[in-house]
């Protein structure tokens, strides 16, 4: 058996971290064609007769062309889905063929630690996580209580690992990657206060560079999780903004209030260089001049702001009629407008308008830093 990972367009710098823990469990080669796109055809290199393919809902039609081709050369191969614990990584699910590997794992301590050496984009990963270009990824804990519509990973049983488990990962892969950055990839890393605290202080002594790129809470934000972050080397956070609307909040069922976005906001410019906030476009209830007016709101605040499209629920509904599950890329440069909350051509207007305050590249080390850290792994062999 092998597994496949189709060119999905987007994040090409984070391993598909439902393969990463598939792949170690069944000790089986990750053909990566999203970090590694070219040439696009090798998965046909391998004659193994058991292909799992991670489909999902921005990969479709490729995870289709791989499935396709690769029955053509074999006729005989056995073609399915991966399917399992991780069903939404980075805003998009994972989806099913009618034929699928499930594996359903608990995520928990008892997972071992992915080994990315599986993935053939490995040397990749290798260079650039060394050169501090590319973050390490790190899974604390996985799903979200929490209720936003717009979101795939609402309401989601909420399972953590141990902050112990997760330090031991990272300092067996600090040894063997040497990476000079590594980023917290769970849907909210914050739904813990005590937890995130426990976190600052035991990867402190680690002395990395660290970011929680995906979207914290700010009702969950406060001046001592900010400290705590920043002392223990995080050098940037995100925060799931959406609008700054009241009424569109209530109607996305946010559960936070402006004024609560608008103090942790405040608190954490207070302590970092480099906030970010992410917003949608055409959420229910919005309009031009309201996302026109979050904009402005970031730029006031001084964050950089990362606005992607809604997608409305039926779009993203994969039952549902009027599903798109091969176009529907919501962020990235292929995005574009799904929701008709106000004409899509003022959406993408809007998109365009916000390009400038996108946060693309990861603050670096500095040089006093990046010289500290290749004379420790120097030291540590
Ligand atoms: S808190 Fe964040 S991860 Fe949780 S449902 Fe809301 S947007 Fe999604």
């Amino acid at each position: 058996m092998f597994f496949v990972n189709p060119d999905s367009r987007v994040n090409r710098n984070i391993p598909n971290m439902a393969l990463a823990f598939a792949s170690t469990h069944y000790g089986c080669q990750v053909v990566d064609h999203n970090t590694v796109p070219d040439p696009k055809n090798r998965f046909l290199d391998i004659d193994d007769g058991d292909m799992v393919i991670s489909v999902r809902s921005l990969n479709y039609s490729e995870a289709g062309r791989i499935a396709k081709a690769y029955k053509e050369k074999y006729p005989d191969a056995r073609i399915r889905s991966l399917s399992g614990f991780l069903d939404i990584q980075c805003c998009y699910p994972f989806l099913d063929f009618e034929d699928k590997l499930v594996y359903d794992r608990l995520f928990s301590d008892e997972f071992p630690f992915p080994d990315y050496e599986l993935f053939d984009s490995i040397e990749l990963f290798r260079k650039k996580w060394a050169e501090g270009k590319w973050n390490f990824p790190l899974m604390t804990s996985l799903g979200c209580p929490f209720l936003c519509t717009y979101c795939a990973s609402r309401n989601r049983q909420y399972y953590m690992r141990s902050v112990d488990h997760c330090i031991e990962e990272l300092k067996i892969a600090q040894k063997k990657w040497k990476f000079g950055s590594f980023e917290v990839l769970d849907d909210c890393f914050n739904v813990k206060k005590d937890r995130v605290i426990e976190f600052c202080e035991k990867v402190k002594p680690m002395k990395l560079n660290w970011f929680c790129t995906n979207g914290l809470r700010a009702d969950l934000f406060d001046e001592e999780i900010a400290r705590s972050l920043k002392e223990s080397g995080c050098a940037f956070l995100s925060f799931g903004i959406e609008s700054i609307d009241p009424e569109t909040l209530r109607l996305v069922k946010k559960g936070e209030t402006v004024d609560q976005i608008e103090r942790a906001v405040n608190i954490a410019v207070e302590h970092f260089e480099h906030v970010n906030g992410y917003f949608i476009i055409g959420l229910p209830g919005s309009s031009f001049e309201k996302d026109l007016r979050a904009l402005e709101w970031a730029k006031k605040h001084r964050i950089n702001s990362h606005f992607s499209f809604y997608v409305p629920p039926e779009k993203g509904d994969r039952h549902s009629d009027s599903y798109l599950p091969d176009d529907a890329i919501f962020y990235g440069e292929q995005a574009r407008p799904y929701s008709d909350s106000y004409p899509q051509e003022e959406q993408m207007k809007l998109y365009k308008m916000t390009e400038e305050m996108r946060y693309r590249e990861p603050p670096r080390e500095n040089i006093i830093k990046r010289g500290l850290r290749k004379l420790r792994n120097m030291i540590s062999g």
